[in-house]
């Protein structure tokens, strides 16, 4: 796993899910859809009811699978979790649906990649709370309708431009959570450093912050690597507590090979090829995947969405160019001539 790549492994999940905040007063940041969510809850709360069904949308990382497991707490509820690959067949969501208990919070995560077949049954079951059962089949099979108990579905996404609209309105609330600022971050390493026993100065947070990009998956687990450097180089190898200062930071993610902007190995090499090899393009995305050795898919999809809002890469009809920004982290002199 790449150290700042937004996804993860099941060790890493397990590490991470010990920082999870469990109420909705401990999620740090997001002020716009804490607030609206608490209302919600609420007032779902007061009327004694299952709130409305709702939609988080955002890139990996933000706190979906957190905030879904908050909504379940504060109703004082289970939450089943589940997730859009998962749900290949009509039958995988009807197993689902009919276990539920009334006012259970049924996470979707990656709702957007449901099969269609289970999509339909899916609208019947958010809309009147019933799903269709087929039983037999060919011209013999019938539809047994099953009432199911109010539930609240929370579906997350990171691409509500994919959601079909039917799916998409039928939820009463929809979420988008936006990247963390450096001062937000900074407030989530202050949490999960408590939590992991580790001594974290302010400056730092900072430096840990500012290397995230914007999320706080990656700020935890950045922390643990200066914490594992810290405590076997560092003030820990000399006797003292695990301190994850300044200092330490950046010995620690020079070591990792992440830099100053968060950039890590594979985002330098993309730049660098663009840079070097293409002089800045425009080239396509294949070619430039293979002249890192990387499949086209990661680069689309891992690296360079962050290097497109950071402004070092532009996507153009013909390709991908390098921006000044980009030719001057890479400590080059800019050509004068503009490709593109
Ligand atoms: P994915 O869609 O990739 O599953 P996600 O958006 O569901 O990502 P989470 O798994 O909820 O992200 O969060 C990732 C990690 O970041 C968790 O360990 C969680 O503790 C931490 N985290 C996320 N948001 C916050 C927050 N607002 N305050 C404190 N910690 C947070």
């Amino acid at each position: 796993v790449r150290l700042v790549e937004p996804g993860a492994d099941e060790t890493e999940r397990a590490a991470e899910s010990a920082l999870r905040p469990k109420r909705l007063r401990d999620f740090v940041g997001q002020q716009v859809v804490r607030n609206q969510l608490s209302i919600v809850l609420e007032s779902a709360r007061a009327r004694g009811r299952a709130p409305d069904h709702v939609l988080l949308s955002g890139p990996p990382g933000l706190g979906k699978t957190t905030l879904s497991m908050i909504i379940a707490a504060e109703l004082g509820t289970h939450l089943r979790i589940t997730s859009g690959p998962a749900i290949q067949h009509a039958g995988d969501l009807a197993a689902v649906l009919t276990s539920l208990e009334e006012g259970d919070v049924l996470f979707v995560d990656e709702v957007h990649r449901i099969a269609r077949p289970a999509e339909e049954l899916l609208y019947v079951a958010m809309e009147d709370f019933r799903v269709d059962v087929v039983v037999g089949k060919g011209p013999g099979a019938t539809a047994i309708p099953l009432d199911l108990p109010p539930f609240t579905l929370v579906g997350a996404t990171t691409r509500a431009g994919l959601l079909p609209a039917p799916l998409r309105d039928r939820f009463g609330f929809t979420a988008h959570l936006d990247f963390y600022s450096t001062a937000e971050l900074q407030q989530v390493l202050h949490r999960s450093a408590a939590l992991l026993g580790v001594a974290l100065t302010s400056e730092g947070a900072t430096e840990v912050a500012r290397r995230s990009r914007g999320t706080p998956r990656i700020a935890n687990r950045l922390l643990r690597r200066v914490r594992d450097w810290s405590l076997v180089r560092g003030s820990g190898a000399t006797g003292g507590g695990v301190v994850v200062d300044e200092a330490s930071a950046r010995a620690a993610l020079e070591v990792y090979e992440v830099d100053p902007l968060g950039l890590d190995r594979i985002d330098r090499a993309v730049l660098r090829a663009l840079c070097r090899t293409f002089g800045g393009g425009p080239v396509g995305l294949s070619t430039l995947a293979v002249a890192v050795g990387e499949e086209a898919e990661t680069v689309e999809t891992v690296v360079e969405p962050f290097l497109v809002r950071e402004g070092m890469i532009g996507r153009t009809p013909r390709g991908r160019v390098a921006t000044d920004a980009a030719w001057r982290h890479l400590g080059l002199e800019p050509p004068l001539t503009r490709p593109g």
